[in-house]
């Protein structure tokens, strides 16, 4: 039996990797004559080898029929981004009258809470985790503000209680108990960015709901990472970005899920001509009549350009038999960087992405021993030679080995190279 840890088992893993031909659907950048060992999914997926005859598809008919393109065809614009709504809704395990590919992440974060975020004295609180995304926590205290609440009191922080910055369930359930009757709403991550722990989104949206509060949860980490079940899990709206892992480009529409029984809701929101009804939205009448389910808080009419890259990144989902088989594939990726870098650089980087595998999506990040300038002397080090991951302050490199396009031998180049750098 050959050596689980050596590169003769990284090659025969490759070989033997059902997956494997996917990653020539995508475009790896070059360093020098090589292919990068990349490993920022996290930040900026790879461009699927599609986007490109997706984009000229649009600029094409543009030129051809102009306005006519609205109408015509299969590709026509006028219901083009119906045309993601099966494959995304896929992904996300959601019914497809429950997403939406719409504008930005925290654009529809906002749009989100003008609906489901209805602060009332008694009950004005927002529980987030300590250390959010500053996009998310920026919208959830300007919200606040903007309901005449104060984020001193009304935006509550769960503090990481694990030693390595990540938080326990049940410290999440004894938040939502200890603050359950303040609270409005409990916004959760799929994944948290810096850390890299996967939650169990299920039972937290339980333990908001059996307290009478909404449930919120942003999968910018998690959509196209790990297999999601949101309608089953039940929140009341998701929000999520496609430029991830989901591989739609840089700025790609995001993505929007408003649980099926909110489709006839009479909640408030901001309203636009692409959320109202559909079989009379051309009659321009002044009065709103939303279209049923997501697609009702759409706003404007779709940026087709924007979409026309996360159609190409879909059918890959599809052609990989969906994110259950992708996932399949994650955990040995990431478990195999885990094991050797426990095995040869355990001196060098400290895994602080929890060990089992239910508590953590692909990405592992790693603080580098000796502080922040040796950190980054790595860091660099790394991306000079077409390593690429990404720098998280102070000490921090997240390594996010992406299924689809990454292999068992990047994994072992890469440990190869820190261990080559501290100097063996
Ligand atoms: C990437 C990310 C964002 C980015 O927000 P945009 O509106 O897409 O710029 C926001 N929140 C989280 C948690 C993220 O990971």
């Amino acid at each position: 039996m050959t050596d689980p840890l050596s590169r003769t088992h990284a090659i025969a893993l490759d070989a033997a990797d059902p997956l494997r031909p996917l990653r020539n659907d995508f475009l790896i950048p070059k360093h020098k004559h090589n292919e990068q060992v990349y490993f920022c999914g996290n930040s900026l997926g790879l461009q699927p080898r599609g986007a490109r005859e997706h984009v000229l598809q649009v600029l094409d008919k543009w030129s051809h029929e102009a306005v006519e393109g609205h109408f015509t065809g299969h590709a026509q614009w006028l219901t083009y981004h119906e045309q993601v709504r099966e494959p995304l809704a896929r992904v996300v395990g959601a019914l497809p009258s429950e997403v939406v590919a719409m504008n930005s992440l925290t654009t529809n974060l906002h749009l989100m809470m003008v609906s489901f975020y209805r602060p009332t004295p008694a009950r004005p609180a927002i529980l987030i985790e300590a250390g959010a995304f500053p996009s998310d926590r920026h919208a959830v205290e300007s919200q606040i503000r903007f309901h005449g609440f104060d984020p001193d009191t009304d935006l509550i922080e769960i503090l990481s209680d694990e030693v390595d910055g990540t938080i326990s369930m049940a410290a999440i359930e004894r938040a939502i108990a200890e603050h359950g009757p303040r609270l409005a709403l409990v916004l959760w991550p799929g994944i948290q960015y810096r850390t890299g722990q996967a939650f169990d989104l299920k039972e937290i949206a339980r333990l908001a709901h059996a307290q009478g509060a909404v449930a919120g949860f942003d999968l910018a980490h998690a959509a196209g990472n790990l297999p999601l079940r949101l309608h089953d899990d039940n929140p009341d709206f998701a929000v999520w970005c496609h430029y991830k892992y989901m591989n739609a480009g840089p700025g790609a529409v995001a993505g929007c899920f408003v649980h099926e029984r909110h489709a006839h809701t009479d909640r408030p929101r901001f309203a636009g001509w692409w959320g109202h009804e559909k079989k009379t939205r051309f009659q321009m009448g002044p009065e709103f009549v939303p279209t049923p389910g997501a697609d009702g808080w759409q706003l404007s009419n779709p940026p087709i350009l924007g979409l026309a890259p996360l159609l190409a990144s879909l059918e890959l989902f599809d052609k990989a038999d969906g994110v259950a088989a992708l996932r399949t594939k994650s955990e040995k990726l990431t478990g195999f960087l885990e094991a050797l870098i426990r095995a040869r650089v355990a001196d060098t980087l400290q895994v602080i992405t929890p060990a089992e595998p239910a508590r953590r999506g692909c990405q592992l990040s790693l603080r580098v021993t000796g502080g922040r300038e040796r950190g980054r002397e790595l860091f660099e080090y790394l991306t000079s030679i077409g390593t690429i991951g990404d720098w998280r302050e102070p000490d921090v490199i997240r390594i996010s080995p992406a299924p689809l396009y990454n292999k068992f031998m990047d994994v072992y180049r890469f440990v190869e190279e820190v261990e080559s750098w501290r100097g063996v």
